[in-house]
């Protein structure tokens, strides 16, 4: 990397913190970069900042939004006594992509591992709690088929057990260890289906 001047070497450092770039990577985007228009670099470069300082979580559901309450529990066409457990933002939008759940959802932003030290609360389960002082019909556990996942679906069902509340956990059609974001929504779709309650 000696061969390039200081500031392409921080660029290259920069974009090869993030993950999945490794330094050739990172490398051919630097370049990437600075083969472009300039006000394509400012545009990108803004919207990164933008989404940086604008972006917080939802009220409701807890996931990222540049908005108070994020759009899918203002929509009052969707079902808000159906609440999909999630363990990011990311796994929503899978879900999303099928275009077939009519709920609403709650991110839980992590999952409990006893092993990485982090416990109930350290995920937004009190919050989930909270909302199901309102009236809720169904509680679906769609965290991944991991052993985190695993363990925070039977912690969960166990807090949830007592209000009466039923709870339900996805079909694990998903592999083990799967990571929601990568599975095809055919296989999602019949998980979300093939549902069982616990
Ligand atoms: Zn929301």
């Amino acid at each position: 990397m000696e061969y390039y001047s200081n500031q392409i070497n921080r660029l290259v450092e920069e974009l090869s913190g993030l993950p999945g770039i490794g330094s050739k990577s990172a490398q051919r985007l630097a370049f990437h970069i600075l083969n472009m228009p300039k006000e394509n670099v400012e545009k990108l470069s803004s919207a990164i900042i933008n989404a940086r300082s604008n972006v917080r979580y939802c009220k409701e559901c807890f996931t990222l939004t540049d908005e108070e309450i994020c759009p899918i529990c203002k929509n009052t066409n969707r079902n808000h006594k159906v609440i999909m457990v999630v363990e990011n933002t990311r796994d929503l939008a899978a879900y999303e992509k099928t275009q077939k759940f009519e709920g609403v959802y709650h991110v839980l932003h992590g999952a409990i591992s006893p092993m990485l030290g982090i416990g109930p609360s350290d995920i937004r389960l009190k919050e989930l709690m909270q909302r199901l002082q309102q009236e809720v019909d169904e509680v679906i556990i769609a965290t991944n088929s991991s052993l985190e996942g695993e363990t925070t679906a039977m912690y969960i069902s166990k807090l949830i057990k007592p209000t009466g509340i039923k709870v339900t956990r996805i079909a694990s059609g998903v592999p083990v260890g799967g990571d929601l974001e990568y599975i095809d929504e055919v296989t999602l779709l019949r998980a979300l289906e093939g549902r069982t309650e616990l």
